[in-house]
């Protein structure tokens, strides 16, 4: 369990632009001039300074050994199965190098903060500058080039939140022009249970999926390749220690189970959705794949750029159960957000990718990490080491702000026009999408999440399936 006396710098407060004081947990890891043995790590521009020291499960590319769990610093990756036999630990570290130099990141994600924070203070102090450990860590990095990468951890289970208000009043309008929110979006954080089998790391193509559709002018549905796939850019929330079946989470306790967020692209047929989601939701128009970046950022490594979530005095306060003073100053993060796009055509002429939009997740946000965590669990709901909650698409107020193509094109409506004479109205097969993610705070150094990238490809053929004729 969690001692107080660890929270270093616990209730540091910072006064950010003059109007806001943001309860941090800050400690020597976030000291904005630290500095790496690793050149790159103190390269400026790199999501993967010393200060962020996120986990990802690799290993050498084009060899079938173990996988591994790495730590990214600037472009190379801390090996922790060779870092494990390395001295220089001490004896609790060693005992939490274990799982990790196994491959096994659950395992270390469910022992909660404390341990969390001890090694990745031990871990900074070995890549620090002038670190008598330099030595025999440096024979543990890999470049990055050099590497596959899994999905971070097993997920046992996604939901997939809706937090995001501007997307949720932009695509609510598209079918309810009069009433775009629904009356419960404010009182309780909408959700529905995603498929964690198709959650694919970053890298991995996506095909078109095929599916059942219907259009307004035809009296029957028809089966075939989706013609309006789109993305959804949205932050996904890791949680680390666990909950007993039967024991819900209090706002003020999430924190401890949470343990970090990576990028997540919720492909979305918005066709298939179309025909199907009414009256459970999403089901096939979501569940053929998700791609999540492979680096999870710890909520320690965000604690500098914490936000808060700001509303309307108009709109109601959180019920009791989902209402804490510190959360609601706190608990969101400001991390900017930007999605590009690279056609096959773009590609060929090398052209390089252009960004379609940019947000802010916490301008975006309506409910807080914390809120989910506690809505989740607030009925007895167990959540699991490696869960997985994602946000949302987290949009901007502004059309042009939007993290998807339903809401840039008006519903498929007014296309996209690209700086090649290319235009898009939802994705073609070949488009690439990129999601990207950085934090900044006067004060700090930098960090980021990397990138989230897939390219779509053409439909898997119905014959193959036996689904043809
Ligand atoms: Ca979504």
């Amino acid at each position: 369990l969690v001692a107080a006396s660890e929270v270093v710098g616990h209730g540091l407060w910072l006064s950010a632009g003059g109007r806001l004081k943001l309860p941090m947990d800050i400690d020597v890891t976030h000291a904005a001039d630290l500095r790496s043995w690793v050149p790159s790590a103190d390269a400026v521009g790199t999501p993967f300074p010393i200060q962020n020291l996120p986990f990802g499960r690799f290993r050498r590319r084009e060899t079938n050994e173990p996988w591994r769990i790495g730590v990214a610093i600037g472009d190379l990756v801390l090996d922790l199965r060779l870092a494990r036999d390395t001295q220089g630990w001490t004896a609790e570290v060693e005992q939490l190098l274990v799982p990790l130099a196994d491959g096994d990141l659950n395992a270390f994600m469910s022992l909660g903060t404390v341990p969390r924070r001890r090694l990745r203070r031990a871990l900074s102090a070995a890549l620090l500058e002038g670190s008598d450990q330099q030595d025999a860590v440096e024979c543990c990095l890999v470049a990055q080039t050099d590497i596959e990468m899994s999905m971070p951890c097993r997920v046992g289970d996604y939901t997939d939140f809706f937090t995001g208000i501007y997307h949720a009043t932009r695509a609510g309008q598209l079918f309810r022009p009069d009433n775009p929110l629904l009356p419960n979006y404010k009182w309780v954080p909408i959700g529905y249970h995603g498929r964690a089998s198709s959650l694919v790391p970053s890298g991995h193509p996506v095909h078109r999926p095929n599916g059942q559709t219907k259009s307004s002018d035809s009296a029957v549905p028809s089966f075939g390749p989706s013609r309006r796939l789109d993305y959804e850019l949205e932050l996904g929330y890791f949680v680390g220690l666990p909950n007993p079946h039967g024991t819900p989470v209090s706002i003020e306790q999430a924190k401890e189970h949470l343990f970090g967020v990576v990028l997540l692209n919720d492909w979305s047929a918005r066709d298939i959705q179309a025909w199907e989601y009414q009256p459970l939701g999403p089901f096939m128009a979501k569940n053929f794949a998700s791609t999540v970046s492979p680096w999870l950022v710890t909520w320690d490594a965000l604690e500098p750029f914490r936000a808060p979530l700001l509303r309307p005095d108009a709109d109601p306060a959180p019920l009791p159960y989902l209402y804490d003073q510190r959360d609601m100053e706190s608990g969101l993060f400001e991390i900017q957000l930007k999605t590009w796009i690279q056609t096959a055509a773009m590609r060929t002429a090398g052209n390089h990718p252009i960004c379609l939009a940019t947000s802010s997740a916490s301008e975006a946000s309506y409910w807080t990490p914390a809120q989910l965590v506690t809505h989740h669990t607030s009925n007895g709901c167990n959540l699991q080491s490696g869960d997985l909650l994602g946000s949302g698409t987290l949009s901007g107020p502004l059309r042009q702000a939007s993290g998807s193509l339903l809401e840039l094109t008006e519903g498929g409506t007014v296309p996209v026009h690209l700086p090649n004479g290319e235009k898009r109205l939802f994705l073609e097969d070949g488009d690439q999408i990129v999601l990207e993610a950085t934090c900044h705070r006067e004060g700090f150094r930098s960090i980021g999440l990397g990138t989230c990238a897939a390219e779509i490809g053409s439909a898997l053929p119905l014959v193959a399936h036996g689904m043809g004729r």
